[in-house]
């Protein structure tokens, strides 16, 4: 687009957001239907929920003192003088709508998966932007550390069929309330020590939530975070047991994995499980995916106690390390020369698209040098020719461009040979 028809600054697409245009969404389009027949085979239905919610639902559920809701979420007032907010991730609405609608009490498991927009207010960079998209994976109701592992190997499987290489997935447990008291003194502790060391905001930290330390992304942070005590040594005996046996059912299931004691994830509901898989392709954004366990989430935002499992993976970013090939479309272009060849055309082309054939007619008079090259441009599959003689003989002319092979034929034959 040249400089004097581009859109004026202040109407051009907002800081962070980003088109998807025809060429790029066929990738899209090709990752959406791969995950979506993935997700079924391991018994996963779609769940759709709004795009925003109330904002006290992400303070009652990603947590208070979260980057998330404390710097990022797109909060506005609306007509009524509510307080909402464009969702910044999807699982607290899946918690909502399991509450409002009961979906515990119909027997049904409770896997659900989403793909869809997420909006978070964060400097925009390279794999980071303010509306991004994820493909979210929920499983409510399984507390057994089988299933973690089972969302771990899904996870795989999507990556594999999409030839995503180099990665690594690394793993963590957080504990629970019963080991957390014991964990936030030490970290606690450690950080006064050192809190000459840290930015300002993990200076506060210290103080109201020594965990969130550790997704500082200065330099100096994470280097003294390092010499923080390990959640490890933390663990009560059933966060323990339920990590070695996380550890146990990953082997089973043949996935490596490296046991990362600083992933704590940047959200405060975790409980359990935490884990992510990374890639050598990316760059400093190096997550795919992210995820973990979140037992307390249900019961604190005023539901029945059940526990949570799951993981939300950066469809920009899958995509950016993909190596998938969307299929190739075939596209016949239709030519008609002359006005009762047009009618005709519109007729045809109905006739072919009832029969599952992409067929474009561009309603401009060409000739047929013109009408060629313009099919060529598109890269049509096919050229159906439509004349007056064609219609009068009820015989058109098919051209296969790739090959430049000729056929002629009546529109059954025509269509039978399409269609094979
Ligand atoms: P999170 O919900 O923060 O655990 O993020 C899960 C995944 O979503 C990450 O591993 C990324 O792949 C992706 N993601 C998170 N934030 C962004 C963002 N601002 N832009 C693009 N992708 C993101």
């Amino acid at each position: 687009m040249s400089e004097d028809t581009a859109p004026k600054k202040e109407l051009a697409a907002i800081k962070g957001t980003r088109d998807i245009l025809p060429g790029e969404v066929e990738k899209w389009q090709a990752l959406e239907a791969l995950a979506r027949s993935i997700f079924e085979r391991y018994g996963f239905r779609e769940l759709r929920a709004p795009i925003f919610e109330t904002t006290e639902l992400y303070k009652k559920s990603t947590g208070e003192t979260s980057d998330v809701v404390t710097k990022e979420m797109y909060t506005f007032e609306d007509k009524g003088g509510r307080s909402l907010t464009l969702r910044p991730e999807y699982t607290p609405s899946v918690v909502r709508a399991i509450v409002e609608h009961r979906l515990d009490l119909e027997g049904a498991p409770m896997r659900y998966y989403f793909m869809g927009p997420m909006f978070r207010y964060d400097k925009p960079q390279k794999g980071r932007y303010r509306q991004f998209h994820q493909i979210d994976i929920e499983v409510f109701g399984e507390k057994d550390a089988a299933v973690d592992a089972e969302i771990i190997e899904m996870a795989h499987a999507l990556l594999g069929k999409l030839g995503v290489t180099g990665t690594e997935t690394l793993i963590n447990s957080v504990g629970c309330r019963a080991g957390r008291p014991a964990y936030s003194a030490a970290l606690r502790g450690a950080a006064g020590l050192r809190r000459n060391e840290l930015c300002a905001d993990c200076q506060r930290k210290a103080e109201t939530n020594p965990l969130r330390i550790f997704d500082c992304k200065v330099e100096a942070c994470q280097e003294v975070a390092k010499s923080f005590p390990s959640i490890q040594d933390f663990l009560c005996d059933e966060c323990r047991e339920h990590f070695a046996r996380l550890r146990e059912d990953l082997d089973v299931l043949k996935i490596a994995y490296r046991v990362e004691p600083r992933l704590v994830r940047g959200l405060d509901y975790y409980t359990k499980t935490t884990f992510e898989i990374v890639t050598s392709h990316l760059g400093a954004q190096n997550a795919i995916l992210g995820g973990g366990r979140y037992d307390d989430m249900m019961k604190d935002f005023g539901g029945p106690d059940i526990c949570g499992t799951g993981f939300a993976m950066g469809m920009e970013r899958v995509l950016s390390v993909s190596a998938l090939t969307p299929p190739v479309r075939k596209m016949l272009y239709l030519a008609y020369l002359g006005d009762e060849a047009k009618k005709a055309g519109l007729d045809l082309a109905r006739d072919l698209r009832a029969q599952g054939i992409e067929c474009l007619v561009e309603y401009k008079d060409r000739g047929m040098k013109a009408h060629f090259g313009r099919a060529n441009k598109l890269g049509a599959a096919w050229v159906l020719i439509v004349g007056e003689n064609e219609i009068k003989a009820g015989r058109f002319g098919l051209k296969d461009m790739a090959t430049g092979r000729q056929f002629e034929g009546s529109r059954e034959e025509l269509l039978a040979l399409l269609k094979s």
